[in-house]
């Protein structure tokens, strides 16, 4: 079997973005693939996190990962900081990674721009992280929405020049383009790509949002002043957001939509999306809920999963700490 490697930082509470780019689509995954998710706590403190919100978000996501439908029997469902070979691998990635690269790295320009106060090095290497997290598996396919491409191009060129370097080393992964697919962006500015990191909490739809909220956030959805639903993504963006994410969940093609919402204006549309939302979320919501209260089997979930990842990056570790010339440990 392939094997996939996907994460998502624990830098707050998960969003629509994050479940239909994203989560959605890797619970189609478990049957024919190996799968690895990972919680990538260590990318998630290049960005200030208050600790006891990060260690809460963290056991959250684990719960909405398994809530999704992630199965912790079939998918190696673990914390990035329990296995210390992702940083040992990231360093001596850092060490084949050129500042050139670094530079041109598109996540890094808008976060540096945004937390001016915090631009610290590991924001900077992120990249040299994300590539250890992959190759640590010897991955052959990693679905991650259009914002990590960038990330994804520069783990494959790392690889390349290690593997050119050393022979064989690393297997190059590809990305996955699941049929989900959607790029949500936010509600408030529809231009930018919705993240849980925003802080602005209109903005985004929350995996554990209640119908209220749910329904208030897609009243308050900024849209234009044309009042007709057609997707158009340069001088409509709003709406067009609105229909990919009506899409996602319902599988219906843009012309469906704008055909089921001819004639009718922009407050039934927003309503039927948010219902959407609602439902989709649901069943979601009610295992997440279960799930908290079932402290024991979590945690054997956590401790059996870091083994097994442990076990797996370990092998690629040696051979690459190997290959660069670090003694063997006798
Ligand atoms: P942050 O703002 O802290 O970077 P994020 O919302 O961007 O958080 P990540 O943890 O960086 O989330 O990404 C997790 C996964 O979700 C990645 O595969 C990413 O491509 C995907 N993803 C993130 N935002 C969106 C979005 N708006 N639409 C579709 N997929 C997304
Ligand atoms: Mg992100």
């Amino acid at each position: 079997k392939k094997v996939i490697f996907s994460g998502m930082q624990p830098s707050g509470v998960i969003t629509l973005g994050n479940y239909l780019g994203a989560l959605k689509n890797w619970t189609n995954l478990q049957d024919e693939y190996n799968c690895l998710y990972c919680i990538v706590d260590m990318h998630a403190i290049t960005v200030r996190q208050d600790p006891a919100t990060l260690r809460k978000n963290a056991r959250n996501l684990l719960m909405q990962y398994i809530a999704a439908g992630l199965n912790p029997e079939k998918n190696v469902i673990y914390y990035q900081s329990h296995v210390s070979a992702h940083a040992e691998l990231a360093w001596i990635l850092n060490c084949y990674t050129y500042m050139g690269e670094l530079s041109r790295m598109t996540q890094f320009k808008e976060k540096s721009s945004k937390h001016g106060e915090n631009i610290n090095a590991g924001l900077f290497t992120y990249p040299a992280l994300m590539a250890a997290d992959i190759l640590l598996f010897q991955t052959d396919l990693v679905p991650v929405g259009a914002d990590q491409k960038q990330h994804l191009e520069l783990a494959r060129d790392i690889a390349t020049r290690f593997n050119g370097l050393y022979g064989d080393t690393f297997k190059v992964p590809e990305p996955y383009i699941g049929k989900v697919g959607a790029r949500v962006m936010s509600l408030q500015e529809p231009t930018s790509k919705m993240s849980k990191s925003d802080e602005d909490a209109n903005a985004s739809i929350y995996l554990m949002d209640d119908p209220d909220a749910i329904m208030r956030k897609f009243k308050r959805a900024v849209t234009d002043s044309d009042a007709c639903v057609r997707f158009d993504q340069e001088t409509k963006p709003g709406i067009s957001n609105l229909m990919s994410i009506y899409g996602a969940i319902t599988g219906q093609t843009m012309e469906q939509i704008q055909s089921e919402f001819e004639g009718k204006g922009y407050g039934d549309f927003k309503m039927r999306v948010g219902e959407a939302v609602v439902e989709e979320l649901r069943p979601l919501q009610a295992r997440f809920k279960e799930l908290s209260s079932d402290k024991t089997y979590i945690d054997s979930i956590i401790k059996k999963n870091a083994e097994t990842a442990n076990y797996l990056a370990t092998k690629t570790l040696r051979k690459v700490q190997k290959k660069v010339g670090f003694p063997p440990v006798v």
